[in-house]
């Protein structure tokens, strides 16, 4: 069975957890670097990305996490998980991770809009797709050869490049899993491509 683990050390977890296991793979809590052997694919999920870097950290996971991105095993950013994966970040002088062709701004929808719900056509995923935006960032450009999946109010809300996934907003907040069965397929097609090397 596909094994898609998120990374656990804060933000919309157990959330995440239950819209994979919804979708019938293997969900596996990541607390610490060694645990990354043994997935196929790894959700980074929204929370506060600046909290979540000092506990990866603080934790040792940097490296290792930008390791997993360079063996080809795919990562899917949400939110403050698609902070962390973006190669540039708007104000910052270096990026997280950087593995992922895109720049990203944060909190990008304005204070009176800290929340809110739009209604998605994502490119390959569903043409109608109700998604939760929480203080969200949004992708300012995307680089060469990303795929631009989804954009609001003239924003790029969600977008692949190579085996790297992101999105502003939290697809793990309802019942409509499509989004996280795309990214297991992505997770999928990789294993068996990565397995025949
Ligand atoms: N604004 C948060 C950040 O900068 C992200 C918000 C979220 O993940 N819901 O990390």
């Amino acid at each position: 069975m596909t094994r898609i683990g998120v990374l656990g050390l804060q933000g919309a977890v157990r959330e995440h957890v239950r819209s994979i296991e919804e979708n019938g793979a293997e969900a596996v809590l990541v607390k610490w670097p060694e645990q990354l052997a043994d997935v196929d694919g790894l959700i980074l999920p929204g929370g506060e990305s600046t909290t979540m870097r000092r506990l990866i950290d603080r934790y040792g996971f940097l490296e290792p996490l930008r390791a997993f991105g360079e063996s080809g095993r795919p990562m899917f950013g949400t939110c403050a998980g698609l902070i962390l994966l973006a190669g540039e970040v708007v104000g910052y002088e270096e990026p997280h991770l950087g593995l992922m062709n895109i720049t990203v701004e944060r909190n990008s929808f304005g204070r009176q809009k800290e929340s809110f719900e739009a209604d998605l056509s994502i490119k390959g995923v569903a043409d109608l797709y109700n998604a939760v935006f929480i203080r969200a960032p949004h992708i300012v450009a995307a680089g060469e050869g990303t795929d631009v999946l989804s954009e609001w109010d003239g924003r790029i809300v969600m977008a692949r490049d190579r085996h790297y996934l992101g999105c502003s907003f939290h697809p793990e907040l309802t019942d409509d899993h499509r989004i996280t069965r795309f990214f297991i397929g992505m997770a999928e097609e990789a294993k068996a491509s990565l397995a025949n090397l």
